[in-house]
Protein backbone atom coordinates (compact mmCIF):
# COMPACT_ATOMS: atom_id res chain seq x y z
CA UNK A 1 0.00 0.00 0.00
CA UNK A 2 2.24 2.63 1.05
CA UNK A 3 4.62 0.78 -1.56
CA UNK A 4 2.67 1.17 -4.20
CA UNK A 5 2.13 5.10 -3.02
CA UNK A 6 5.86 5.76 -3.72
CA UNK A 7 6.07 4.17 -7.10
CA UNK A 8 3.29 6.32 -8.28
CA UNK A 9 4.69 8.97 -6.49
CA UNK A 10 8.36 8.68 -7.91
CA UNK A 11 6.56 8.30 -11.31
CA UNK A 12 5.24 11.67 -10.99
CA UNK A 13 8.76 13.17 -10.49
CA UNK A 14 11.42 14.74 -13.06
CA UNK A 15 14.12 12.08 -13.53
CA UNK A 16 16.70 13.80 -12.24
CA UNK A 17 15.05 13.98 -8.67
CA UNK A 18 15.73 12.12 -5.44
CA UNK A 19 13.13 10.75 -3.04
CA UNK A 20 14.10 10.97 0.23
CA UNK A 21 10.73 9.31 2.10
CA UNK A 22 10.51 10.77 5.59
CA UNK A 23 9.91 8.18 7.88
CA UNK A 24 10.09 10.08 11.30
CA UNK A 25 7.47 9.11 14.17
CA UNK A 26 6.73 5.80 11.92
CA UNK A 27 6.79 2.62 12.88
CA UNK A 28 9.31 -0.27 11.53
CA UNK A 29 6.60 -1.94 10.02
CA UNK A 30 5.65 0.30 8.02
CA UNK A 31 8.92 1.10 6.65
CA UNK A 32 9.22 -2.53 5.67
CA UNK A 33 6.55 -2.30 3.60
CA UNK A 34 8.29 0.40 1.94
CA UNK A 35 11.33 -1.24 0.99
CA UNK A 36 9.29 -3.82 -0.70
CA UNK A 37 8.75 -1.58 -4.01
CA UNK A 38 12.74 -1.18 -3.75
CA UNK A 39 12.78 1.70 -2.50
CA UNK A 40 16.16 2.39 -0.17
CA UNK A 41 16.68 6.35 0.98
CA UNK A 42 14.85 7.39 4.35
CA UNK A 43 15.22 10.28 6.19
CA UNK A 44 14.68 11.00 10.22
CA UNK A 45 15.00 13.84 12.58
CA UNK A 46 16.39 12.33 15.65
CA UNK A 47 19.58 10.37 15.84
CA UNK A 48 18.10 8.13 18.96
CA UNK A 49 15.13 7.50 16.50
CA UNK A 50 17.78 6.79 13.01
CA UNK A 51 19.66 4.94 15.57
CA UNK A 52 17.18 2.25 16.64
CA UNK A 53 16.08 1.76 13.33
CA UNK A 54 19.08 1.47 11.31
CA UNK A 55 20.04 -1.29 14.05
CA UNK A 56 16.77 -2.90 13.68
CA UNK A 57 16.77 -3.05 10.03
CA UNK A 58 17.92 -3.86 6.74
CA UNK A 59 21.87 -2.29 6.45
CA UNK A 60 20.79 -1.63 2.69
CA UNK A 61 18.90 0.86 3.42
CA UNK A 62 20.28 4.50 2.90
CA UNK A 63 19.90 6.48 5.87
CA UNK A 64 19.56 10.63 5.74
CA UNK A 65 19.88 12.92 8.78
CA UNK A 66 17.75 15.49 7.83
CA UNK A 67 16.90 17.30 11.20
CA UNK A 68 19.19 19.53 13.15
CA UNK A 69 22.34 17.44 14.70
CA UNK A 70 24.15 18.54 17.86
CA UNK A 71 28.13 17.34 17.91
CA UNK A 72 27.60 15.27 20.57
CA UNK A 73 25.45 13.20 18.94
CA UNK A 74 27.42 12.82 15.70
CA UNK A 75 29.64 9.48 16.63
CA UNK A 76 26.24 7.63 17.01
CA UNK A 77 25.40 7.66 13.47
CA UNK A 78 28.94 8.34 11.70
CA UNK A 79 29.51 4.61 11.09
CA UNK A 80 26.55 4.42 9.02
CA UNK A 81 25.31 7.87 7.57
CA UNK A 82 24.67 7.84 3.91
CA UNK A 83 23.71 11.85 4.14
CA UNK A 84 23.66 14.38 6.40
CA UNK A 85 21.62 17.44 5.33
CA UNK A 86 21.45 19.78 8.20
CA UNK A 87 25.01 21.15 9.11
CA UNK A 88 24.95 24.67 9.55
CA UNK A 89 28.31 25.72 11.60
CA UNK A 90 31.76 25.15 11.36
CA UNK A 91 32.11 23.51 14.20
CA UNK A 92 29.30 20.68 13.30
CA UNK A 93 31.07 20.31 10.51
CA UNK A 94 34.78 19.95 12.46
CA UNK A 95 32.78 16.89 14.55
CA UNK A 96 32.16 15.18 12.05
CA UNK A 97 35.10 14.94 9.92
CA UNK A 98 36.67 13.96 13.14
CA UNK A 99 34.06 11.43 13.58
CA UNK A 100 34.14 10.14 9.39
CA UNK A 101 38.08 9.56 10.51
CA UNK A 102 37.82 7.64 13.55
CA UNK A 103 35.07 5.25 11.62
CA UNK A 104 37.37 5.55 8.68
CA UNK A 105 34.87 6.51 6.24
CA UNK A 106 33.67 9.81 4.28
CA UNK A 107 30.43 11.08 5.34
CA UNK A 108 28.41 12.79 2.54
CA UNK A 109 27.24 16.06 4.23
CA UNK A 110 24.94 18.81 2.83
CA UNK A 111 25.40 22.76 3.62
CA UNK A 112 22.07 23.65 5.47
CA UNK A 113 21.76 27.48 4.26
CA UNK A 114 19.07 30.12 6.46
CA UNK A 115 16.97 30.92 4.00
CA UNK A 116 13.79 31.54 5.77
CA UNK A 117 12.39 34.29 7.74
CA UNK A 118 11.42 32.08 11.14
CA UNK A 119 14.35 32.18 13.76
CA UNK A 120 13.59 28.91 14.67
CA UNK A 121 15.19 27.52 11.38
CA UNK A 122 18.94 26.52 11.25
CA UNK A 123 21.04 27.37 8.63
CA UNK A 124 24.75 29.01 7.46
CA UNK A 125 24.91 32.32 6.30
CA UNK A 126 26.25 32.93 2.71
CA UNK A 127 29.16 34.93 3.73
CA UNK A 128 29.90 32.47 6.66
CA UNK A 129 30.26 29.81 3.53
CA UNK A 130 32.46 32.14 1.51
CA UNK A 131 34.76 32.85 4.10
CA UNK A 132 35.05 29.22 4.70
CA UNK A 133 36.18 28.88 1.36
CA UNK A 134 38.46 31.57 0.90
CA UNK A 135 40.28 30.49 4.11
CA UNK A 136 40.66 27.13 3.04
CA UNK A 137 39.05 25.66 5.97
CA UNK A 138 36.70 23.26 4.14
CA UNK A 139 39.86 21.76 2.47
CA UNK A 140 40.67 20.04 6.10
CA UNK A 141 37.55 18.48 5.98
CA UNK A 142 39.18 14.95 4.28
CA UNK A 143 36.76 12.67 5.85
CA UNK A 144 33.80 14.67 4.36
CA UNK A 145 32.34 15.39 0.81
CA UNK A 146 30.48 18.30 0.36
CA UNK A 147 27.79 17.16 -1.90
CA UNK A 148 25.21 20.25 -1.78
CA UNK A 149 22.73 22.46 -0.13
CA UNK A 150 19.98 22.19 1.79
CA UNK A 151 17.42 24.43 3.23
CA UNK A 152 13.83 24.97 4.13
CA UNK A 153 11.46 27.78 3.15
CA UNK A 154 9.42 29.28 5.36
CA UNK A 155 6.00 27.96 6.63
CA UNK A 156 3.66 30.25 4.91
CA UNK A 157 0.43 29.83 2.21
CA UNK A 158 2.32 32.46 0.80
CA UNK A 159 4.04 31.10 -2.64
CA UNK A 160 5.24 34.02 -3.92
CA UNK A 161 8.01 34.21 -0.27
CA UNK A 162 8.32 30.30 -0.69
CA UNK A 163 9.60 30.66 -4.26
CA UNK A 164 11.75 33.19 -3.44
CA UNK A 165 13.41 31.37 -0.40
CA UNK A 166 13.71 28.68 -3.00
CA UNK A 167 15.17 30.75 -5.88
CA UNK A 168 18.00 32.22 -3.41
CA UNK A 169 18.60 28.33 -2.40
CA UNK A 170 20.13 27.77 -5.59
CA UNK A 171 21.43 30.76 -6.63
CA UNK A 172 23.67 29.79 -3.17
CA UNK A 173 24.09 26.72 -4.47
CA UNK A 174 25.38 27.83 -7.77
CA UNK A 175 28.07 30.48 -6.08
CA UNK A 176 29.24 27.77 -4.16
CA UNK A 177 29.74 25.24 -6.85
CA UNK A 178 31.48 28.37 -8.42
CA UNK A 179 34.41 28.70 -5.60
CA UNK A 180 34.41 25.14 -4.27
CA UNK A 181 37.51 22.98 -5.21
CA UNK A 182 35.56 19.74 -6.40
CA UNK A 183 32.49 20.74 -7.97
CA UNK A 184 31.49 17.82 -9.80
CA UNK A 185 30.81 16.27 -6.25
CA UNK A 186 28.49 19.33 -4.97
CA UNK A 187 25.87 18.49 -7.02
CA UNK A 188 22.69 18.25 -4.86
CA UNK A 189 20.17 20.59 -3.98
CA UNK A 190 17.98 18.99 -1.01
CA UNK A 191 14.92 21.28 -1.09
CA UNK A 192 11.07 21.22 -0.67
CA UNK A 193 8.54 18.89 1.56
CA UNK A 194 5.16 17.94 1.17
CA UNK A 195 3.90 21.10 0.95
CA UNK A 196 5.57 22.83 -1.21
CA UNK A 197 8.01 20.04 -3.45
CA UNK A 198 6.57 21.26 -6.85
CA UNK A 199 7.76 24.78 -6.75
CA UNK A 200 11.62 23.63 -5.01
CA UNK A 201 11.77 21.21 -8.10
CA UNK A 202 10.57 24.06 -10.41
CA UNK A 203 13.52 26.35 -8.80
CA UNK A 204 16.29 23.65 -9.22
CA UNK A 205 16.05 21.01 -6.44
CA UNK A 206 16.98 17.86 -7.78
CA UNK A 207 16.67 15.92 -3.90
CA UNK A 208 12.94 16.58 -1.95
CA UNK A 209 12.28 15.14 1.45
CA UNK A 210 8.24 13.82 1.64
CA UNK A 211 7.28 12.95 4.66
CA UNK A 212 3.25 13.33 5.25
CA UNK A 213 2.29 13.03 1.51
CA UNK A 214 3.50 9.14 1.74
CA UNK A 215 3.11 7.83 5.08
CA UNK A 216 0.03 10.06 6.18
CA UNK A 217 -0.03 13.14 8.89
CA UNK A 218 2.17 12.79 11.95
CA UNK A 219 0.96 13.08 15.58
C1 LIG B 1 9.66 16.35 8.63
C2 LIG B 1 10.59 16.92 7.63
C3 LIG B 1 10.32 16.80 6.26
C4 LIG B 1 9.06 16.16 5.69
O1 LIG B 1 7.95 16.97 5.95
P1 LIG B 1 6.51 16.66 5.28
O2 LIG B 1 5.85 17.98 5.33
O3 LIG B 1 5.88 15.65 6.15
O4 LIG B 1 6.74 16.17 3.92
C5 LIG B 1 11.25 17.29 5.37
N1 LIG B 1 12.39 17.88 5.79
C6 LIG B 1 12.67 18.02 7.10
C7 LIG B 1 13.94 18.68 7.50
C8 LIG B 1 11.78 17.54 8.06
O5 LIG B 1 12.07 17.69 9.36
Amino acid sequence: MIAEKIIDFKKSLPEEVQLIAVSKTKPIALIEDALTCGHLDFGENKVQELVEKHEKMSKEIRWHMIGHLQRNKVKYIAPFVHLIHGVDSERLMNEINKQGKKNNRQISCLLQFHIAQESTKFGFSINEMKSIISDGKHLDWENIVIKGVMGMASFTEDKFKVEQEFVQLKDYFDEIKSLIHNPDEFNTVSMGMSNDYEVAIKNGSNMIRIGSSLFGARQ
